[in-house]
């Protein structure tokens, strides 16, 4: 590396310009408290992702997109047989979402890009800063990754999470199709690596009292309906030592599964988001209930114990109470594991830019989930406040954002260099 590149910054007013007019213009989904409102292809949107294609052809840099509605800024390196190495994240927010999430990555790596751009560096690979189509959900979910991924297949733009309609809708006013979706795959030897600063959307940072947070990995989440069955009985005639009774299978067991979590495996998390109870009555004792189970873990190791250990004991719950247990599988989705070269690449930019760093897992899914077996793919977080995120609440201190893009920049330099 020479003399001068590890002492080249982001211009923070710069980006900090770009960024608040995402953030306050109302036009771009600003919604006056703070929050955004910007959901797939809605109208500010789509009215953000103009701005932004217009930001970058006013920074003189290649704006691209594909068939998935990916937007870019390109800067190529001079050498046409070049691998990219991708750095963004997405404008499309949840409802009434936060300014940061995901509008951050993109500033940043928007920046990062005017930087290079600027002082006129020649890297070894071309620079991609990536605004990935509905990171959040509203349609699919890591729609544009998985499309660049080559991921996406027809049963899922057939039937998304959002519905069909929504999802014909939205295609329509973005130019897109199935067809034009299905073709945005791209050559897996093209890409270098993904980089992504994110907020964290936690505690952890602040807590610790750190600058920056190295994502090591992004957690899987296995999900179980677990379904107690009794006795239906009467409520009022039934002497309470002769009923069998599901609701307690399931209480007991969902108080139980915090404590095992809480005490032996202090990575991961558990929750029971809904119990069903039938017939469902104040005056019968239910027969039946059904308990939506989810756990998520870094580590896939760590999945498969707490998996047999979560089961046993909701055998042992029913058991007691004398109910049936069945358990039925809804999905098993492995961490994933971030690039052991990316980590170090961040950890020595924040070294090299005196920040303070730890290295964390992601309670959250981003884009570096759907391009993980086709590139390495790094994360940073930078710290939220009071850990407030998907909320107009979320924010985080611009000298933090700042410090985010800063070492962005510096590991892309790393990497690139
Ligand atoms: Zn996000």
């Amino acid at each position: 590396m020479t003399a001068t590149l590890p002492h080249l910054r982001v211009n923070s007013d710069r980006m900090l310009a770009a960024f608040n007019e995402l953030s306050h213009n109302h036009r771009l989904g600003a919604t006056g408290d703070g929050g955004v409102n910007r959901p797939t292809f809605s109208e500010a949107h789509l009215a953000a992702r103009k701005w932004f294609r217009e930001q970058i052809e006013k920074a003189g840099l290649e704006f691209r997109a594909d068939g998935a509605g990916n937007h870019s800024a390109f800067l190529a390196c001079g050498d046409r047989d070049a691998q990219t190495l991708l750095l963004g994240s997405h404008l499309d927010s949840v409802p009434n979402g936060g300014r940061f999430d995901g509008a951050l990555g993109v500033m940043a790596a928007f920046e990062v890009l005017r930087t290079v751009n600027d002082a006129g560096l020649r890297l070894r690979l071309n620079l991609e800063a990536i605004d990935f189509t509905d990171e959040e959900g509203t349609l699919v979910g890591l729609l544009g990754s998985a499309a660049l991924a080559g991921h996406l297949r027809h049963e899922i733009l057939q039937n998304p999470r959002g519905g069909r309609a929504s999802l014909l809708e939205g295609m329509k006013s973005a130019g897109l199709s199935d067809e034009s979706m299905l073709s945005a795959a791209r050559l897996k030897d093209s890409l270098a690596g993904y980089l992504e600063l994110h907020i964290e959307q936690g505690k952890r940072l602040e807590s610790a009292g750190m600058d920056i947070g190295i994502v090591s990995a992004i957690v899987g989440i296995w999900s179980y309906r677990l379904s107690f069955i009794g006795r239906a009985d009467h409520a009022g005639t039934t002497s309470m030592d002769n009923r069998l009774d599901a609701s307690l299978g399931a209480s007991a067991f969902t108080l139980a599964a915090r404590e095992i979590v809480m005490n032996d495996f202090p990575d991961c998390v558990v929750n029971v988001g809904r119990m069903e109870f039938s017939p469902g009555a104040f005056n019968i004792v239910p027969v039946r209930v059904d308990v939506s189970l989810e756990f998520r873990s870094p580590d896939e190791e760590e999945f498969q114990q707490l998996d047999g250990t979560l089961l046993e004991c909701a055998k042992q719950e029913a058991l007691r109470f004398g109910l049936e247990l069945r358990v039925e599988s809804l999905g098993k989705h492995s961490p994933t594991l971030m690039s052991e070269k990316i980590q170090q690449a961040f950890a020595d930019a924040c070294d090299g830019l005196r920040l303070t760093h730890i290295s964390l897992s992601s309670g959250a899914g981003h884009d570096a989930q759907s391009l993980a077996d086709v590139c390495p793919v790094g994360m940073i977080f930078v710290p939220s406040v009071e850990g407030a995120s998907h909320s107009p609440r979320e924010f985080t201190e611009w000298e933090d954002c700042v410090n985010g893009a800063n070492v962005l920049l510096q590991a892309a330099l790393r990497l690139a260099e």
